[in-house]
Order: structure tokens, then sequence, then C-alpha cells
């Protein structure tokens, strides 16, 4: 049986420069659209900032019933923002989001899934902070930010918070995060369905995807926090987002991750001290972060 997904949606501003376009505000709203018309409910992550100039994307999500939560201040990875302004930024940018939705901001995601034992920091000031639960881990080795040897099941952080990994299946060497963005653009959807069966009964699955993924009329710009081999990714096959996503939508769809995390007994989670991360095998150790440019 193939399991139901939770679905998220990153909602952000990558433009390179604010005289070009800013196609993200139409782009959020098509894909609001399309989940009214399939009437679900998603977790809707958004950049603090965006939302501070775009409060109608905040208010709209909230109102269609949508979990709202926090994709950052700003679309920058952790390691970058760095301990010592996260606090201050995470709390304004959460209390904005809490002010815009009417409701309390439980969920936080990384930017690029940047929560790696380099910003590890940032476990307890989110606890502190009140959030709930994080989706901010790739439990792999990854070209951009990957946390390898991290359980690939929900757990506890054991400064307090829910993780939920970003959800993987093993192909032939490699452990993708089959229901990412790219992957459901550039891979057939045979793959997504295999991941979907073959998820253990305490996998908590959901897919991730962003509104520019859905925008071929975009011209392409490069990303300097990313390198160009990844910026080129991001440009691929936009035309195939829309009926893949539909595919997607048209299949039974689980309930907004903040829910799913409060339906889950503590205790029945292993625990993780974020100060103590796996060991990196040599395999993690030579792809782990190869395209990162920051
Ligand atoms: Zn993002």
């Amino acid at each position: 049986m193939a399991h139901p997904v939770s679905v998220t949606l990153d909602v952000e501003d990558l433009r390179p420069s604010p005289d070009l376009p800013e196609r993200a505000v139409v782009m959020t709203h098509r894909v609001l659209d399309l989940f009214a018309e399939f009437d679900i409910r998603a977790s809707v992550y958004v950049v603090a900032d965006l939302a501070e100039r775009r409060p109608e994307l905040v208010r709209r999500a909230a109102a269609e019933g949508h979990e709202v939560g926090l994709h950052g201040h700003a679309h920058v990875p952790l390691p970058v923002v760095g301990e010592a302004l996260f606090a201050e930024v995470t709390r304004s940018a959460r209390s904005l989001l809490q002010d815009l939705s009417g409701q309390p901001v439980d969920g936080y995601r990384a930017p690029m899934m940047s929560l790696v034992p380099a910003s590890s920091w940032a476990v307890p000031i989110l606890a502190d902070l009140g959030f709930s639960y994080s989706s901010s881990t790739l439990p792999a080795p990854s070209p951009l930010y990957g946390w390898p040897g991290l359980p690939r099941r929900a757990f506890r952080w054991s400064a307090g918070l829910v993780e939920l990994p970003c959800p993987l299946v093993r192909v032939p060497l490699l452990d993708l995060p089959y229901l990412g963005g790219t992957y459901l653009r550039l891979l057939p959807d045979a793959v997504r369905r295999h991941g979907q069966r073959r998820a253990g009964p305490d996998e908590v699955l959901w897919t991730y995807c962003h509104p520019w993924e859905f925008d071929p009329d975009e011209p392409y710009h490069p990303h300097d926090h990313i390198g160009t081999i990844a910026s080129r990714i991001a440009w691929l096959r936009r035309t195939h987002m829309e009926r893949r996503v539909r595919r997607l939508l048209a299949e039974p769809v689980a309930a907004p991750l903040g829910e799913r995390v409060g339906a889950i007994a503590a205790s029945d989670l292993p625990v993780v001290d974020h100060l103590q991360p796996p060991a990196l095998g040599r395999v993690a150790r030579l792809t782990n972060g190869r395209l990162r440019s920051g």
C-alpha cells in the first residue's frame, strides 16, 4: 500500500535582484489555487522577509485552512546566519507570522534543509522560542546540506522539539529525497510510488515544493549560494511540475505536519542529542556539501 504524504510548500523569493519581476507572489497564489482545487490542506512555510512585504500570502494560506510555518527570517542557510543572530531574527519572524496568520506557528523549516552538524546550535534555540517541531534535516549525504547518520524516521531532539527528517528512498548506491520538488520534476512517478510503498508504517512522509518550480516562464538566473550546477537544476523541467503535483494531489493526502506531530506520543520517538552528531562515513565525507558555495 502506498503511504499518503503530507503536502508542504516553501514560500520564498529567490530573485538575485529586487529589480527583477516579483514572480513569487503570483506563483504562490497559483499553487494555493491548486491546493484549493483539490481541497487539500498543506503546511506552508514562509520566509519572513517575503511575508513582511506581501502579508496577503500568509493571510490567504491561513484563511484557507493551511498550517503556516516559518522558513527562516530570510532565505539564508543556518551556518551563514550564525548562532549570534539566529535567536533574535527567528523570534521576530515567528511573531510576525503569528500576527499575520492568527495561528500559533509551531513548525520550522530551515532554508535549504541547512540544519547540519555545523548549525546544530539552532536546535535548543528553536525549542526555547516555542517551536514544537522542525522539518529541516536531510539524513543522508547531500551535495548541498545533509546530516548523514540521523534517524530516518521522526525523532525528538534531547532539547525538546520533534524532528521530521526529509523522507528518503534507497535506489542503487543512493538515498534520494524523492518527494522533494527537484525529484518530482526530474524522476518518473514510478520512483515516488516505489518510495511510498516501501515506507515503514511509522514514517511521516512529506513532499515539499516551491512556487518557482511551477514557473517555466521565469528567465534563468544563477544563485550565488548554491553554485552553477544546482542553479541549473532548479530551472530544469518546470513545465512538468504542475502535472506531477496534480497526480500526487489526486491521491489520498495526509494532514499538515503540525497535526501529525500532535498525534505522535513523544515517548515513542528515539531521542537524539544535537551535540553528539553521528560520525560521517567515508562516502559521506567525500560527497556531503560538495556543491555548497557558502
Ligand atoms: Zn527554501
